[in-house]
């Protein structure tokens, strides 16, 4: 699953590959590509072609392309939400580059190249959807479909001060709390625990416990790990080719927590620990990290 940054990547490669373009065709394949848009391929494909991306944006794992009417049927105010799901992949590519077996869409620019989706594993898919306004503020639009996600530490929408007050008012667990996209999103199950390393911080200490200095700490912390993540994966659309298919370089060379389970803390040099929450696995040093002495 791609993690916030990869999404960045990618939304940073659209923005400067595909941004201003014209869709002049677009060819779906498959009906599962399509399966969000319940009158079809076909009719996606229509309503898609000739328009033009006037912005590709993100909030969380969520990626969009706000579109533009054609010069001939103006239509305001809509989105292509790209799905990446597990496996998704946009490339930008010569129309006679030799066609990935799993392309599922096929866009020709107006540039003369192409924009193209591949999933392997097709749990992605496109779907268009009306943009309204953002009900967190910024006085910006967001896709129908994610009115209830959050803004991710990576927004000129966020707001640390109103999110950490939000977190103290519940009676909730940090990482539960950090991992709830109604709070704030983009935070995954590897970022919530670099964050909470940094931080010090046990992820089942109840949030209405700690102080306000505290909370600030840990979302700092996780907007500058996801930020360090950006810079390292940054790299990859000077050859045009997008890769979204999770954990890049940095991860293996740059993680303090996720995975490193028996291995000594970077920090006091404790044997680091693996315990089971919230269905998935949470990695922690069990002497910078103490947990909550009375767990609720
Ligand atoms: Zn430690």
């Amino acid at each position: 699953m791609p993690e916030l940054p990869e999404v960045e990547v990618v939304r940073r490669g659209v923005a400067s590959h595909v941004v201003g373009r014209t869709f002049t065709q677009v060819q779906l394949t498959g009906l599962r590509v399509a399966r969000r848009h319940l009158p079809g391929p076909l009719d996606l494909a229509d309503r898609l072609h000739d328009r033009v991306v006037s912005a590709a944006r993100r909030r969380g794992k969520y990626l969009w392309l706000e579109l533009d009417g054609s010069a001939a049927e103006p239509v305001a105010g809509e989105a292509l939400v790209i799905h990446l799901g597990m496996s998704g992949q946009l490339l930008v590519e010569a129309p006679d580059a030799p066609r990935e077996k799993h392309a599922h869409a096929i866009f020709d620019l107006s540039d003369g190249r192409q924009l193209r989706f591949v999933d392997q594993r097709t749990f992605g898919g496109l779907q268009l959807v009306s943009l309204v306004p953002d009900a967190f503020g910024g006085g910006s639009t967001v896709p129908a479909i994610i009115t209830h996600i959050a803004p991710d530490p990576l927004e000129a929408a966020f707001d640390q001060q109103a999110v950490s007050r939000a977190m103290r008012r519940r009676h909730t667990q940090l990482k539960r709390a950090l991992l709830d996209q109604s709070l704030l999103s983009g935070i995954g199950n590897i970022y919530a625990d670099e964050a909470l390393w940094r931080a010090r911080l046990h992820g089942e200490r109840p949030t209405d416990k700690l102080t306000a200095a505290a909370v600030r700490d840990v979302l700092g912390h996780a907007r500058e790990v996801m930020t360090e993540a950006l810079g390292h994966g940054g790299t990859s659309f000077d050859s045009l080719y997008v890769n979204v298919n999770g954990a890049g370089g940095y991860f293996e060379r740059s993680l303090n927590a996720y995975g490193r389970q028996g291995k000594p803390c970077r920090r006091c040099g404790t044997l680091m620990v693996r315990e089971s929450f919230m269905n998935r696995s949470s990695f922690s040093c069990p002497r910078c990290q103490r947990r909550p002495r009375v767990s609720s």
